[in-house]
């Protein structure tokens, strides 16, 4: 499957060469540098995770207390499975079933999102669960080309804990001339360019939710959260392995070499103040990462950077994958660690298959 840009900034997150040129023009119309600013919201580089992760709890914390039909009903505020499953039955898409649906999810872990969106998929109901769940900063409900971007993301069922995020966090269309999650309104904000193609917006929404779930569960800012909101994209559309460093040092070099005015201070960031729901979801992202990064050990994370790939030229696309893949093997190297292995691809026909035989037997 083609898998257009997401719009991001480094938009490039993949080291399959071929696929990169028809990768950015898709998210970048004419006349107009639509990216992915998500660090531009932050008023200051450095030191601001303390206060970013708060905006999240505060909303999380409001949509616990505000008062509804549902809190009034279930005692202690629990709301149930089954609460959810019938208001969606019945097609109730209200926003006392928004609020409800948030209240469930929120306390949910990444398996038991999982296992109610397999229900709510199993019955047909994701339909009325996005027109439920999902709204815009004017409370509105998403239209027919949002829908179906969202539809593309849901159906995988492997960002089915985005659900929450979903319920608490407006998504907006509009002439915005940028794709961006907005830490400080907590709001998802899409220039309508990012619409017309199904694929390049889920992988858009695939990427933005990601940023807001990240800042509600205490995920730390910079390249890091840039490259895993890279990695969430190809985990949900893609099945085999993709490079973190190429994702999360890719970005730290993009800001150094390519953005004007270049900013070589852009934070690598790191994720130790992750809860457990983020680590969770963190190490799904991980469990492909062919290169290793060392995302769970941050100063080795911050050594490696240094060493291997903060010599690398980002702004040189050709030479960047090679390079990178270099840097990978120095680093893994000195280690003493091996490769994840790719899997090796099978011969199409009986006869390559004999013919491979052969040659391993000589020792071809
Ligand atoms: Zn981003």
């Amino acid at each position: 499957m083609r898998i257009p840009g997401s719009g991001d900034a480094p938009r490039i997150s993949s080291l399959r060469p071929p696929e990169r040129k028809d990768r950015a023009p898709a998210s970048q119309p004419s006349g107009r540098v639509v990216r992915d600013s998500f660090e531009r919201s932050r008023t200051t580089p450095f030191g601001a995770t303390a206060t970013l992760g708060k905006g999240g709890a505060a909303m999380r914390a409001a949509i616990l207390k505000g008062p509804s039909a549902v809190m009034a009903a279930a005692p202690r505020g629990q709301v149930t499975e089954a609460q959810v499953m019938e208001a969606l039955r019945s097609g109730r898409t209200d926003d006392a079933t928004r609020q409800m649906i948030a209240e469930y999810f929120v306390p949910l872990g990444m398996e038991a999102s999982h296992e109610t969106m397999e229900s709510i998929r199993q019955e047909g109901l994701l339909g009325v669960f996005i027109q439920a769940t999902v709204r815009d900063d004017a409370g509105s409900p998403p239209g027919p080309e949002l829908t179906a971007g969202l539809t593309r993301v849901l159906e995988t069922g492997r960002l089915d804990v985005y659900a929450e995020t979903l319920a608490s966090t407006p998504i907006n269309v509009g002439d915005y001339g940028v794709l961006e999650y907005r830490p400080g309104e907590n709001a998802v904000v899409l220039d309508e360019s990012a619409l017309g193609d199904t694929q390049n917006l889920a992988n858009i929404l695939a990427h933005e939710l990601f940023h807001a779930f990240a800042d509600a569960h205490g995920g730390g800012h910079g390249a890091i959260n840039e490259g895993f909101g890279i990695a969430a994209r190809e985990y949900a559309f893609t099945d085999g392995q993709y490079s973190l460093a190429e994702m999360v040092y890719g970005t730290k070099n993009f800001y150094r070499d390519r953005m004007d005015p270049p900013q070589p201070d852009y934070p690598l960031g790191d994720m130790r103040d992750a809860d457990p729901e983020l680590q969770a979801f963190l190490e799904a992202l991980g469990a492909r990462d062919s290169s290793l990064l060392a995302w769970q050990n941050p100063p080795q994370m911050e050594r490696e950077y240094d060493e291997y790939f903060a010599p690398l030229d980002r702004s040189d696309e050709n030479a960047w994958p090679a390079a990178v893949e270099e840097a990978t093997q120095r680093m893994l190297e000195a280690r003493g660690e091996n490769r994840v292995p790719e899997p090796e691809p099978q011969p199409t026909n009986p006869l390559e298959a004999i013919i491979d035989w052969f040659k391993r037997l000589l020792g071809l």
